[in-house]
């Protein structure tokens, strides 16, 4: 049954995907929590993966970790990023998921012997993991991005559930499509056909919009408005133009100038609480938006590159999102290039050699051996030539082994994820990974989520984040080996933070003594940052890269 009073979003799309329906969703989130509601926002992935944690980044993007250590989509790491908050697993949903507790409670006898139906079984489900996501993040507003595209096989489910909450609760449901307008180069016009063809796609499931965001190149005019409307059956006023943007966190700034969320709260029959304040926002998106502000450039070093029509950028979003918030708050602006790490494979010190010409490098997260030997050419170059150098879980524990192989000496040092028969194991399976990987168990099994970890007086990490205790969020198998620990430490190597039993070595650096800025962190901190709080370690890091710059 539905929370008393409750209202609800749902944000689906039309036309095709890609128009941005995460960033419409998050930013009539950030407007409707300004103007005074707790809200939640809630993505619902139509696919039959349990979660995201076992898809190519390069083919689905990055894969984005909540705090309780669910394997989300990067649409909710845009989500908690505009909320400037934390989400929980109830704001997630797959089919594969709602599938999965239907089957196990039909496993159960729970369906007392009844036939056991898309309609009415695994609908009810989804209405009843919408109605937790409002019970339990105790919002008033729901905001509910359905995945996928109107007229999709794999969403009807969801559209489906989401008409039946409309039908029984007619007063506090609304829907709003975020649709395409196309200009085609031969005609040079915008044209609507396509957005009404969604509309009446949508209503052949018994769903009628309230409100039809129009993404476009160019701003929708008052006479195609008026065509929307009348072959759309939405009011003139709720039909919102979102003409493309260079920055999605402008998205926000435009929607309140065009009263969106005043329209929302006045469709929704609510009153607005106060006014919505986007002073800290709009201060943000002018300095991100800078074009004339100093550059600082930052080499990024990885390996997911390889792939046809793939958004490279979407396998590291949270990582590129990290660094923009930090340069922003230093008033520069980053300028990030992709080098791939096979190419310095086969490049040579030659192509290393290249990497001398940006401000800092950074090698995030990964698995697998591809290209791996390539990025400890990076961070060696980075040691040595003292270039500020952030390694982001992978990129610590290569980090680890350059140093184990080139100070410590020991030149079989690896990592056992790539050569189990290492002579020197200096990064090692953790304990409890083994039966996972022995029972082939790779979903949702690695270490995720946030652990806490203590900082060491005297180091970089305690003085950037200014606190002993932090908490971090985790995605690994592999785990610094404490065999090697005080080895690595008699050779210079600082190990900052750990678990608190001392065991897990959670932050690697170098004493600034002898490196600008050469750390490593085993969690991911890319995951926290937020645009009205960088995070402090990218801070550091963009810092010393700008000092960098200006010794050149
Ligand atoms: N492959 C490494 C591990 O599993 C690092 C993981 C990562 O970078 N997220 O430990």
């Amino acid at each position: 049954m539905a929370k008393e009073g409750h209202k609800y979003i749902f944000v689906l799309g039309g036309v095709m995907s890609g128009v941005g329906k995460g960033v419409v969703a998050s930013s009539v989130g950030l407007l409707l929590q300004q103007k005074g509601y707790p809200i939640n926002l809630v993505k619902i992935d139509p696919y039959l993966n349990v979660d995201a944690g076992t898809m190519n980044p390069t083919e689905h993007g990055e894969t984005f970790v909540l705090r309780s250590g669910l394997e989300t989509d990067q649409d909710m790491g845009n989500y908690e990023r505009f909320l400037g908050r934390d989400l929980t697993n109830e704001d997630y949903m797959t089919s594969g998921m709602v599938y999965q507790s239907v089957i196990a409670r039909e496993r159960a006898l729970e369906y007392g012997g009844k036939c056991v139906e898309a309609i009415p079984h695994v609908r009810d489900e989804i209405l009843h993991r919408i109605e937790s996501a409002a019970a339990y993040n105790g919002s008033r507003i729901s905001v509910i991005e359905i995945g996928g595209t109107i007229g999709d096989f794999q969403n009807a489910l969801f559209i489906e559930a989401a008409r039946v909450l409309k039908m029984n609760h007619p007063e506090d449901v609304l829907f709003m499509m975020v649709s395409y307008l196309p200009t085609p180069g031969t005609l040079g016009e915008m044209k609507t056909k396509p957005t009404q063809m969604a509309v009446r796609d949508l209503n052949s499931y018994g769903v009628q919009p309230d409100f039809i965001v129009a993404r476009s190149k160019e701003p929708v005019d008052e006479k195609r408005k008026e065509k929307l409307a009348i072959w759309c059956n939405v009011r003139k006023d709720r039909i919102i133009s979102a003409p493309d943007i260079s920055s999605i966190y402008e998205a926000p700034l435009n929607f309140e100038k065009d009263k969106l969320g005043d329209a929302v709260l006045d469709a929704l029959r609510l009153p607005e609480k106060k006014k919505a304040s986007l002073t800290a926002w709009r201060k943000f998106v002018r300095a991100a938006m800078d074009t004339k502000a100093p550059e600082v450039s930052i080499a990024v070093v990885g390996k997911y590159f390889d792939t046809g029509d793939f958004v490279l950028s979407d396998a590291y979003l949270s990582v590129i999102e990290a660094i923009k918030f930090s340069a922003a708050k230093l008033g520069r602006r980053a300028k990030i290039t992709w080098i791939n790490s096979k190419d310095l494979e086969k490049g040579g010190s030659k192509a290393t050699a290249m990497l001398g010409k940006f401000d800092g490098i950074i090698v995030p997260g990964g698995f697998g051996e591809s290209g791996i030997e390539g990025k400890i050419k990076a961070i060696q170059f980075a040691r040595e030539q003292k270039i500020p150098y952030f390694g982001l879980c992978y990129g610590m524990q290569l980090m680890v082994i350059e140093y184990a192989r080139n100070v410590l000496g020991l030149k079989d040092a690896h990592t056992t994820e790539i050569k189990k028969s290492a002579a020197h194991p200096v990064v090692d399976v953790m304990l409890e990974q083994k039966k996972h990987l022995a029972a082939n168990k790779y979903g949702g099994t690695m270490r995720l989520g946030v652990y806490p970890a203590y900082l060491k007086k005297g180091t970089m990490a305690r003085a950037a984040y200014k606190k002993e205790l932090v908490e971090e969020r985790h995605r690994h198998r592999y785990e610094i080996n404490p065999a090697y620990v005080g080895q690595l430490e008699v050779a210079g190597l600082v190990f900052s933070g750990t678990s608190p039993d001392g065991v897990l070595m959670e932050i690697a650096e170098l004493p600034r003594a002898k490196h600008p800025f050469m750390l490593g962190t085993q969690f991911h901190p890319e995951l926290q940052a937020r645009p009205l709080d960088p995070h402090p370690l990218f801070t550091e890091f963009l810092r010393a890269a700008v000092s960098n710059k200006k010794g050149k």
